[in-house]
């Protein structure tokens, strides 16, 4: 049984002590199919490498397609739908209560799932990249071992693979603190609640970041009563407070509760929930009961690949795998990209790492120096950021502008009932070059692609002023956030100031 699942066949040979072991050699291998590891192998592919892909599932896309961006994505999509259906009210529109098909929704999220996981399995094969399906050890600086997890039997021989280069993409997890961690399949983490187990009366969200405020909104979208618990001063710490305020205040009326400065010191299954101890300032009683608990308080990165330790890779004292400007380890032949070499932990600096690391190995002039990453938090209404942050710039004693446009002025919110987002640029006082920009609002997720543009083109206030934006849209906030920095916004009256001569 177990034959072999590789899109090309792998050669076999005799080891040493008489068994008998695949064996075969690539140019380059990628241990690990999200998509840091996908992208990476599929732009060595296009540039003419032979390459071989290494992950345990049956297709590449890792954490990302399989238990994060996408199914979460899906059931955010429907959250959306059912709080605008039930928002329709206000708008003249009756729905009635939505009924929940929890089985036919779980269907659904698991069909977008699969189409994307065999798009990707379909894109590798075109391209010829050898795809064993397995968990990769590190035999040396050039050398792994695939021990096969498509082995039903476990009679298949390990796949021994001589390489020049390897690109580590292994990703991360989530991370279960001590005070957090209890065996009971009444605690959650992001995959269990992705599986859409249940919908449980009562769910208490631990941590007020990107998935406790994305699974939480599709949990109290979908009928429970949603707690979060955040143990700083805000939720989405590190953002900017007047971005975060904006999806706060729906936050507000789609929870039960959110309570910050409050951290979670205890767990128990007490065979009918899970019983709550809290800590806090705020916290009149310690003691709580919820259905279920998911706790989402970070991921930390899966740096544990075994035989790591037979190479010069160096980790740091979180964990991460210690890199260069090109992606490049403390081992020459080896590279690593993604969650695993530190935060910001988003698919698509991995997958930009993944085209640094691959250019570097064919030789190219390549580093990583993005000024502008976003972040998107896909909650309702969006929260995204890119380049530098007013929050950053406070931090670096750094002057800057920020050039704040309100949603309540945008023709295209009021049509979208969404009148509360907020459009802001931060602006070099002195060039009036633009260095970053934040929104709230609905869409935010896509409309902060033009200022990851503006940004990284080094675009001033005055070229994105004078580039023609489509009416009505939401992203003609971003032109009028940079009119209002020349006191000349048509929808917001500013005072004017002086034109740099
Ligand atoms: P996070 O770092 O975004 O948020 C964790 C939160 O938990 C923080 O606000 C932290 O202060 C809080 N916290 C930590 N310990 C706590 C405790 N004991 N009690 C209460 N609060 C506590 O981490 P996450 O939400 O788990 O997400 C992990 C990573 O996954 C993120 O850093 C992000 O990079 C990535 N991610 C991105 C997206 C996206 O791009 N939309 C979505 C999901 C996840």
């Amino acid at each position: 049984m177990g034959g072999p699942e590789s899109r090309r066949d792998v050669g076999e040979s005799l080891n040493r002590d008489g068994t008998r072991n695949m064996t075969n050699s690539t140019q380059l291998a990628v241990i690990g199919g999200g998509p840091g590891g996908y992208a990476a192998a599929f732009l060595a592919a296009d540039l003419g490498m032979q390459v071989t892909l290494i992950d345990e599932a049956a297709d590449p896309g890792g954490v990302c397609l399989y238990r994060g961006c996408m199914p979460s994505k899906a059931l955010l999509h429907v959250a959306k739908v059912l709080t605008e259906a039930r928002e329709a009210r206000a708008w003249g529109v009756e729905f009635g209560e939505p009924a929940l098909d929890l089985d036919r929704l779980r269907t659904w999220k698991e069909g977008v799932v699969g189409r994307l996981t065999g798009g990707l399995g379909q894109l590798s094969t075109q391209r010829g990249v050898t795809y064993l399906r397995g968990r990769a050890e590190l035999l040396g600086p050039t050398s792994l071992r695939v021990t096969r997890s498509d082995d039903i039997d476990g009679d298949d021989e390990p796949v021994d693979l001589t390489f020049a280069h390897a690109i580590l993409s292994t990703g991360s997890r989530p991370a279960v603190p001590a005070a957090l961690s209890l065996d009971s399949e009444r605690v959650w983490d992001s995959t269990r609640a992705l599986d859409l187990p249940s919908v449980p009366g009562s769910l208490l969200v631990v941590g007020g970041g990107y998935i406790g405020l994305e699974l939480g909104s599709v949990y109290a979208a979908l009928g429970s009563a949603v707690t979060v618990v955040e143990m700083t001063s805000g939720l989405l710490p590190g953002a900017d407070r007047d971005l975060v305020s904006v999806v706060a205040r729906r936050l507000d009326s789609l929870c039960e509760a959110v309570r910050l400065e409050t951290t979670v010191v205890g767990l128990a299954d007490d065979g009918d929930g899970v019983r709550v101890t809290l800590e806090g300032a705020a916290i009149d009683h310690p003691e709580h009961h919820f259905d279920r608990v998911l706790v989402a308080v970070g991921r930390v990165p899966n740096s544990d690949i075994p035989g790591l330790e037979r190479t010069a890779v160096q980790r740091d004292a979180r964990g991460f795998v210690v890199v260069d400007g090109q992606r490049r380890t403390g081992e020459p032949s080896l590279f690593a990209v993604g969650d695993l070499v530190g935060e910001p932990m988003l698919a698509h600096k991995a997958r930009h790492e993944a085209r640094i690391a691959v250019e570097a190995i064919a030789g190219h002039k390549a580093g990583f120096e993005p000024r502008a990453i976003p972040a998107v938090v896909f909650t309702d209404p969006e929260v995204a950021w890119c380049g530098l942050t007013e929050t950053q710039a406070k931090a670096d004693g750094r002057s800057v502008q920020v050039a704040r446009f309100p949603w309540a002025a945008s023709g295209r919110a009021m049509t979208l009932d969404r009148p509360s987002g907020v459009t802001k640029l931060i602006i070099d006082p002195e060039s009036e070059q633009i260095l970053g920009v934040g929104i709230a609002g609905s869409g935010a997720g896509e409309l902060i692609a033009e200022g990851v543009v503006a940004t990284e083109m080094g675009a001033t206030a005055a070229d994105l002023r004078l580039c023609i934006h489509p009416h009505p849209t939401l992203s003609e906030t971003l032109m009028e956030s940079a009119e209002v920095f020349f006191g000349q916004s048509t929808h917001v009256y500013r005072p004017k100031r002086a034109r740099k001569a």
